[in-house]
């Protein structure tokens, strides 16, 4: 028993579980428990979920194939997942899981479940645009036009709906804030 009882403290209150304590000091793991018990100090799980882990955890099965996101949200009600140091977006950690790359752009569900999380469901930026695109071109509708109605350049500005019509991005943008 070299370590002391100090320095097994320090390590306590940095958060370290006890079998990382014990590893550290090469102490005795009980030991360190002793001590965690007598300062009231919370256990730490030894071995923390993995960020994937983590957000299956907080998911529930909707029927239709949804999944439906059971834990943190921001105050907009957008679904959230903090995993130490650092908060991420349950539905790209579902996207990750799908795809097995980082997606370009905003991630989320077109599939009408709000904030779907489905790895199946999940779209991201770049994918939502092929789409909608595709969507309006089976529709009938064909191209959209190259500027919109006040002139800004669709090929930056323009987006599809859900349904494969066109907007100006711009123009809802100035509306909003007018
Ligand atoms: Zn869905
Ligand atoms: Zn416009």
């Amino acid at each position: 028993m070299n370590a002391t009882r100090e320095q097994i403290i320090e390590l306590l209150h940095k958060g370290l579980s006890n079998t990382a304590i014990a590893k550290q000091l090469r102490c005795d793991r009980h030991r360190v428990g002793t001590i965690r018990r007598d300062l009231e100090i919370p256990d730490v799980p030894a071995q923390p979920l993995t960020l994937e882990e983590k957000w299956a955890a907080r998911t529930r099965p909707v029927e239709g194939g949804h999944l439906e996101w059971t834990g943190e949200r921001s105050s907009d009600g957008t679904p959230v997942m903090r995993y130490s140091p650092d908060s991420h977006s349950p539905a790209g950690i579902a996207f990750r899981i799908k795809y097995g790359r980082e997606p370009e752009g905003y991630v989320w569900a077109d599939c009408g479940f709000k904030h779907c999380v489905a790895p199946d469901h999940v779209d991201d930026a770049a994918a939502r645009l092929r789409t909608r695109e595709q969507l309006r071109y089976l529709t009938g509708r064909g191209k959209r036009p190259a500027v919109c109605r006040h002139g800004h350049d669709q090929a930056a500005h323009g987006r599809y709906e859900s349904d494969g019509r066109a907007y100006c991005g711009a123009c809802k943008r100035q509306r909003r804030t007018t």
